[in-house]
């Protein structure tokens, strides 16, 4: 009977998304760090994390992955707004939220050592197990992404790319993008895992977010 089967697999699945937001909505807020020395000795936890270009909407993924409102506004005000901050999900894992990259408005001394904090956390956390590098998928990439990439390459890291604001792109663009995307991954196809397409506006692409850091989680 296709139908009880079709209606027994979408409660599953709609308890599985139930089950993966009480499990990302159980968190706290451990600390914000301005330099690699002080988040040293935080937390043995492993740790995920998101990188991107200032206003790629790392926030706003943040805090739909946990369902927290403002999880990661923490990082936003200000004085902190240049810092590694981290949470804790269901004492599990860290999530960590890694300051923006490319800031135009910051002055040249301060984007050089935000760059030193990235590339020193980077290089030395060996509880880091995977990285989300997000793209904005209707500004495509620059050249600070392909810097990223090739970081995470030297710290022998494996990432993700999350495609953000999906709400914004036609499905053609967003197929394009995709292509060339995956083409530029062959250079560095020992450490791309894939992509994932997300709106947080229509809140798409979330749990698969969710669901692959929930694996890597137990994988480990
Ligand atoms: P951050 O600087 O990378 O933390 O980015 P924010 O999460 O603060 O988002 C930057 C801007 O993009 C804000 O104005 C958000 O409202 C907007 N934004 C974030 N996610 C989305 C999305 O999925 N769709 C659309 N249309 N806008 C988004």
């Amino acid at each position: 009977n296709s139908g009880l089967f079709k209606e027994k697999f979408l409660l599953k699945m709609s308890n599985g998304n139930k089950f993966l937001n009480q499990f990302f909505n159980s968190n706290n807020f451990i600390g914000s760090f301005q330099s690699y020395n002080d988040i040293m000795p935080s937390s043995n936890l492993i740790e995920f994390c998101f990188i991107g270009r200032s206003n790629v909407g790392k926030s706003s993924i943040i805090n739909a992955i946990t369902k927290t409102n403002n999880l990661a506004r923490i990082s936003k005000t200000p004085g902190r707004t240049q810092s590694i901050n981290i949470f804790e999900i269901n004492k599990s894992f860290n999530l960590v939220d890694l300051p923006g990259y490319g800031f135009a408005k910051l002055s040249k001394v301060i984007r050089n050592n935000l760059a030193v904090l990235i590339e020193e956390y980077m290089k030395n956390r060996k509880n880091m197990k995977h990285a989300f590098v997000l793209i904005d998928s209707k500004v495509g990439l620059k050249n600070l992404d392909i810097d990223m990439f090739d970081l995470l390459c030297e710290s022998k890291k494996s990432f993700s790319i999350i495609f953000t604001k999906i709400d914004k792109s036609s499905k053609t663009q967003l197929e394009l993008l995709d292509t060339s995307i995956l083409s530029l991954m062959k250079s560095y196809s020992q450490y791309f895992f894939k992509t994932f397409f997300t709106s947080t506006k229509k809140i798409e692409g979330i749990i698969d977010i969710q669901k692959e850091i929930y694996k890597l989680s137990q994988k480990i």
